[in-house]
């Protein structure tokens, strides 16, 4: 696959399929990329190793003198709870569905852009568990509709997305209609949607793909909210999830269901200290899957691969992150992103995204955070671009310059 891909660049006038598949993202070029990943590795294998020395001695003590690859997610989640005293699942009670929703990413949507939520019972989705609400402006202005499909059902696709059911356009005068899914399980008859943190990370995030649709304002549909390249489109959404553990807003919607009382100061620092743990194991395994990816569509057409094992070995060994007790996030054998799905010469893109997010959200940080102002701003100069201009000027237009990779590295522990 990977040599016939290579020839096909070569039809299209490209020295690699890397070449071709970056040529209309908004990485400046292969070099860039390389760049920006050889800045993560050296830190990200060196907290790797920091990390090991810790399981390490968690497994000594019940008489694993030789930690392996497959000890590492076993013990990690067992320092996890000794060093940062995180208990996960003892936090649902607090993150009540309704609560999350109209306190929380609503709320977060109010203070910042002005926005208000009607829900428009009236209104049918295409499903009886659909929800509808109309979005408007501060002014009043209507800005568009906003579906919520949070319920898990059998003819449901798995994981959470978010759709564009209407894209916004100048030219057909259409106003933007977008919708949230997740896949959050049905409690029984009488009982309330309990989230788990990570569903209420995920509705904060899927949120901010809707916010990307509603806030457009283009002229063509082509270019529409989030049809932006894919190493761009996760940026917004990342960004929004910054507004979960906001003061001000996680105690607007984390309170106890039945009690009503706010979620203990002490588990939000818990969850905050024990954020950058395992971020040298999951940068470094991440960075594995993305230099493999690369050096696979890297190959020049014509150039063949005799042992893909050697091959692996190879790359990673040249961009320094070949760690026994951590291997890449996924081998060659097995990489559905890559050989199965959109992302042959693509899957640094998270990571792409994630160097504009952690910028951006240093700058909300710098800049008082949660205010009528700093959402106007990113509102204007981002969120309602879609693709119509450059979405690199678009972001330089917000920020006042390029993104800085430091905010990244001090996000995951790697500064
Ligand atoms: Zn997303």
């Amino acid at each position: 696959m990977a040599a016939l891909r290579a020839e096909r660049a070569a039809l299209l006038g490209f020295a690699s399929h890397a070449e071709f598949a970056t040529d209309n993202q908004t990485a400046p070029s292969l070099e860039a990329i390389h760049a920006m990943l050889g800045k993560l590795a050296p830190p990200a294998v060196r907290n790797a190793h920091a990390e090991a020395e810790l399981l390490r001695e968690a497994a000594a003590r019940d008489g694993i003198e030789d930690l392996q690859a497959w000890d590492w997610s076993y013990y990690s989640e067992q320092v996890r709870r000794e060093k940062f005293s995180v208990d996960r699942a003892a936090l649902r009670p607090y993150f009540e569905l309704e609560r999350v929703l109209t306190d929380g990413v609503f709320f977060a949507a109010n203070r910042l852009y002005g926005l208000t939520f009607t829900e428009r019972p009236d209104l049918a989705g295409y499903h009886p568990d659909v929800r509808i609400w109309e979005v408007k402006n501060e002014d009043g202005s209507g800005l568009g509709l906003f579906l919520g499909d949070y319920y898990t059902r059998d003819t449901k696709a798995g994981g959470a997305w978010m759709n564009s059911l209407v894209h916004q356009s100048a030219l057909l005068g259409m106003q933007p209609v977008v919708v949230n899914n997740l896949n959050i399980p049905k409690p029984p008859a009488g009982e309330p949607t309990l989230l788990s943190f990570d569903e209420v990370v995920t509705a904060f995030h899927e949120f901010g793909h809707a916010l990307h649709g509603l806030f457009s304002e283009v002229t063509y549909p082509q270019f529409s909210g989030t049809a932006v390249p894919r190493d761009f489109v996760e940026y917004p959404s990342q960004v929004n999830e910054m507004w979960m553990l906001w003061p001000e807003v996680v105690a607007n919607f984390a309170k106890h269901h039945v009690t009503g009382e706010p979620l203990p100061q002490d588990a939000i620092d818990n969850i905050e200290a024990a954020s950058t743990w395992g971020e040298g194991f999951g940068t470094t395994e991440y960075l594995g899957a993305t230099l493999l990816d690369l050096a696979w569509h890297e190959l020049a057409p014509g150039e063949t691969v005799q042992d893909p094992e050697a091959f692996e070995a190879e790359a990673l060994q040249r961009a320094g992150v070949a760690l026994d007790l951590v291997p890449p996030r996924y081998r060659s054998g097995y990489f559905k992103h890559i050989f199965a799905g959109g992302y042959a010469a693509a899957y640094y893109a998270y990571i792409w995204s994630e160097v504009l997010d952690a910028d951006t959200v240093e700058w909300f940080q710098e800049n008082g955070g949660l205010t009528r102002e700093n959402g106007d701003r990113f509102r204007r100069e981002l969120l309602a671009r879609g693709n119509s201009i450059d979405p690199l000027q678009a972001f330089r237009n917000f920020r006042g310059r390029d993104a800085a990779i430091e905010p990244l590295l001090h996000r995951r522990g790697l500064a």
